[in-house]
């Protein structure tokens, strides 16, 4: 398997410490322009509990997080992560406003941007190509799945050959593109889910982050919970799941993530997976064994 830790290794000599920053944009699935109630299993923080202050500048934003990680991390090579909402929706000059104020870090190696692939106009691509040219961009996009029954259900709001076209322009502009996948969403069975990795794999993304489906407070996809509709994994079905997903990876495939973060204080299930150090332990032994 090769981990984010290798390709960071590989690429920057070392560890690389990620710090979540945000821009303070919304999501065209929120707003009207595609969707008013966003994604069932998002919440109110727009996938992204643990970003920074939108209300303090990102130049602020690098510090103060520089500042809290400085007890547990000794290196000083960072990754400035737009994590929360669609960080490439709103005016180009906004974007490269705070995307170049991130990069003009001198301790910002990588500019990573998490975005839905219905948001990269050319414009856009143009703005990612000029940083691209500067340090290293990252494109992380939420695919999910490529089951079309359960695009539905999760109200992603595009189709998956937007996602084959936003990978393909990425790439032709040099970009390591990111893919987002949940493994657990409702009705869907292992086939799927390693049905939609080998998706992602074949639209030639350069990375996967495999994330376990967290039921939260607040979300449409808990009321479907809650009304016994579905269930959500076992900590070993899951384990059995990202080690059958990392099989069909090939090895130049970057595996940025194996579980979660799910903000405990909304977290409704499962609550295994908030030992994330049981849980990590657990993966990292499966994956071990199968000599992966
Ligand atoms: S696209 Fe992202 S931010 Fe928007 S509703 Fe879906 S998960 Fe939330």
């Amino acid at each position: 398997m090769f981990t984010v830790n290798d390709y960071c290794k590989e690429q920057f000599g070392g560890k690389v410490y990620k710090i979540s920053l945000s821009g303070g944009m919304s999501c065209p699935n929120r707003d009207g322009t595609c969707g008013t109630k966003g994604c069932v299993f998002c919440s109110a923080g727009g996938s992204g509990e643990f970003s920074a202050d939108s209300s303090l500048t990102i130049t602020e934003q690098l510090k103060k997080a520089k500042e809290l990680v400085r007890g547990k991390y000794k290196g000083d090579k960072f990754i400035a992560y737009f994590g929360s909402f669609t960080n490439t929706y709103a005016e180009v000059s906004y974007l490269e406003k705070i995307f170049y104020e991130a990069i003009n870090d001198p301790q910002v190696v990588v500019l990573s941007i998490a975005t839905r692939p219905d948001c990269l106009g050319d414009n856009v691509i143009s703005l990612i190509d000029k940083l691209n040219k500067i340090k290293p961009v990252w494109v992380e996009l939420g695919l999910q799945t490529s089951k079309s029954e359960t695009v539905d259900y999760i109200r992603r709001g595009y189709k998956n050959d937007v996602y084959m076209a936003a990978v393909d322009k990425l790439k032709r502009v040099g970009v390591h593109v990111i893919t987002h996948i949940i493994l657990g969403l409702p009705y869907e069975t292992k086939e799927d889910m390693l049905s939609s990795v080998d998706f992602a794999v074949k639209s030639g993304t350069d990375g996967i982050k495999l994330q376990l489906l967290h039921v939260l407070e607040g979300t449409d996809l808990a009321l479907d919970y809650k009304e016994e509709k579905f269930k959500t994994l076992a900590m070993d079905e899951y384990i059995d799941l990202v080690v059958s997903c990392i099989k069909i990876v090939p090895k130049d495939v970057v595996i940025h993530r194996i579980t979660g973060d799910g903000p405990k204080r909304i977290l409704i299930s499962p609550k295994w997976s908030e030992d994330k150090k049981r849980v990590l332990n657990a993966l990292n032994r499966a994956i071990k064994l199968a000599n992966l």
